[in-house]
């Protein structure tokens, strides 16, 4: 049985690896799923084959229930709140891992629950990996619980400074890596083994109540990175292979992940992490500049149709308020009716537009546009200056020339999409507010720019009935 388990870890590890790459493509995404997911079930089920498991009965109920709970949080959370929720569900796996470390620690000491006076006989690996696990676990629980309740609402959005934050945190993680150092030479003090759990939930909420709440995606694909490697080591304390491979993927995947999201708004990984040595230029606490003046000038559905009605090319701009409005099939309706007419129509999509990795993409696809409208900034960037159109719907902060030239700015540096080299930019949004970042946009204030307001699924929608009218 213990060979046959073996061996279903290892094709269901090399079901992970080909499911990651394949969600390398939207093309080739949902197979990628289907096989990752195939992978999992297997690995449950030769968990379940182990000879250790005493009972069923809590298994079972504990699928039942953690089921039923997946299942009612999957369908009710909007695709905005998707965030929240994959920080919520790096917290469990943090959580997850500190639990089976005490767990394992209790189980493997001779003296619990009455003590016996029996050696505690520790073997130095599994003493290690309890350690980390409790550590990299405890940061990842109460961590990721922060995150959920500043993307909620729950908790201050704002960076949080307090005297001495950075040296104190560092005293903390010292401390736990001394005490850690102790408990393995002396396994039997148990009464280290939860103070190092207690201090490591504390360095947890402690580390990301400084993080600011335009950071808090990064930070969260960050912690998804840790609930990988608290998985792994956990792996290396119950001595299970697949535990150790799935964590390092998703340690190192979610690596990979922050790393392009830090890339795509020009902040390093440090500043991220120690949050609250954000200084001005460097990104993201929603505070507004000082404000830009000049004239707005608006455009309606009929004479937007007309304007349409004579160009040859279009680069479509999707942002966060396509995602709020839902308005990505009406959106496609424009497409369809736009290529009718002769007119080239791309999407230009920029790495962090909306509010997680592939947002757009993931809409877009719902949508059924089909992947070869679709063009990554640096594809398409080169491409504005000879758009004869750039309609922008419901994004903001990625479009913001300021990035390219305004050193007060907080997002100066971030890469944008150049949609002010256009002949001529369409922005539709509900009115002038600011974006994620909380500055103002100087482009809706440029000679070739023209507002078209409204909820962007009302406001396409009127404007593919106006050019089918025409
Ligand atoms: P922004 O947040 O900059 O702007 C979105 C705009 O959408 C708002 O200004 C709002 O204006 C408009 N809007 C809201 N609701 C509607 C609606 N119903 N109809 C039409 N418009 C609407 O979005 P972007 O996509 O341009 O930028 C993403 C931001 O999120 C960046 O700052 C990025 O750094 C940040 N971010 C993204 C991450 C990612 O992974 N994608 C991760 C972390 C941060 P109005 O109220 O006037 O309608």
């Amino acid at each position: 049985m213990f060979i046959a388990i073996e061996i279903t870890y290892l094709v269901s590890s090399v079901l992970f690896i080909f499911g990651i790459k394949l969600l390398g493509s939207p093309k080739t995404a949902r197979k990628g799923n289907l096989y990752a997911a195939i992978g999992m079930l297997m690995a449950i089920v030769a968990t379940l084959l182990d000879q250790n498991v005493l009972t069923y009965e809590w298994i079972i109920i504990g699928i039942i229930v953690g089921s039923l709970i997946g299942t009612i949080l999957a369908i009710k959370i909007p695709m905005t709140g998707m965030p929240q929720m994959v920080g919520m569900l790096n917290g469990f796996g943090g959580g997850a891992s500190t639990l089976v470390a005490l767990a394992e620690y209790y189980k493997i000491n001779p003296n619990y629950p009455v003590d016996k006076g029996l050696p505690f006989l520790l073997p130095l690996d599994q003493g290690i990996a309890i350690v980390l696990s409790l550590l990299i676990g405890g940061v990842t629980f109460t961590g990721s619980m922060i995150a959920f309740g500043k993307l909620q609402g729950w908790v201050s959005g704002k960076v949080v400074k307090y005297p001495l934050q950075h040296p104190f945190n560092l005293l903390l993680l010292l401390a736990v890596i001394a005490g850690g150092a102790y408990v393995v030479i002396n396994p039997s003090a148990m009464g280290l083994v939860l103070l190092i759990t207690f201090v490591s939930l504390l360095l947890g909420v402690l580390l990301v109540l400084p993080i600011g709440g335009a950071d808090m995606p990064v930070a969260i694909s960050l912690l998804n990175s840790y609930s990988g490697i608290a998985g792994s080591t956990t792996g290396f304390v119950l001595g299970n292979n697949e535990l150790i491979i799935a964590g390092a993927l998703v340690g190192a995947s979610g690596i990979i992940l922050t790393l392009i999201m830090c890339r795509g708004m020009n902040r390093s990984l440090m500043n991220v992490v120690l949050g609250g040595w954000a200084s001005a230029g460097s990104g993201g606490t929603g505070t507004a500049t000082t404000s830009v003046k000049g004239d707005v000038k608006s455009i309606d559905s009929e004479e937007l149709a007309m304007l349409l009605d004579s160009v040859s090319s279009v680069v479509i701009v999707p942002g966060y308020g396509m995602a709020v409005a839902q308005a990505q099939h009406a959106v496609r309706d424009l497409v369809n009716v736009l290529e009718k007419k002769g007119v080239r129509v791309r999407f230009a999509i920029h790495p962090v537009a909306g509010r997680m990795p592939g947002h757009m993409n993931v809409l877009l696809a719902e949508a059924q546009v089909s992947y070869d409208k679709l063009f990554a900034m640096e594809d398409i960037n080169d491409d504005f200056p000879m758009t004869d159109v750039a309609i922008v719907i419901g994004a903001n902060d990625v479009v913001n020339p300021a990035a390219r030239h305004d050193q007060n700015s907080p997002i100066f540096g971030m890469p944008i999409l150049n949609v002010d080299y256009a002949k001529t930019v369409i922005i539709n949004k509900r009115s002038l507010n600011v974006g994620y970042a909380g500055i103002e946009n100087e482009l809706f204030f440029y000679p070739n720019s023209l507002m078209y307001f409204g909820d962007a699924k009302e406001a396409i929608t009127k404007l593919t009935n106006e050019i089918k009218n025409l």
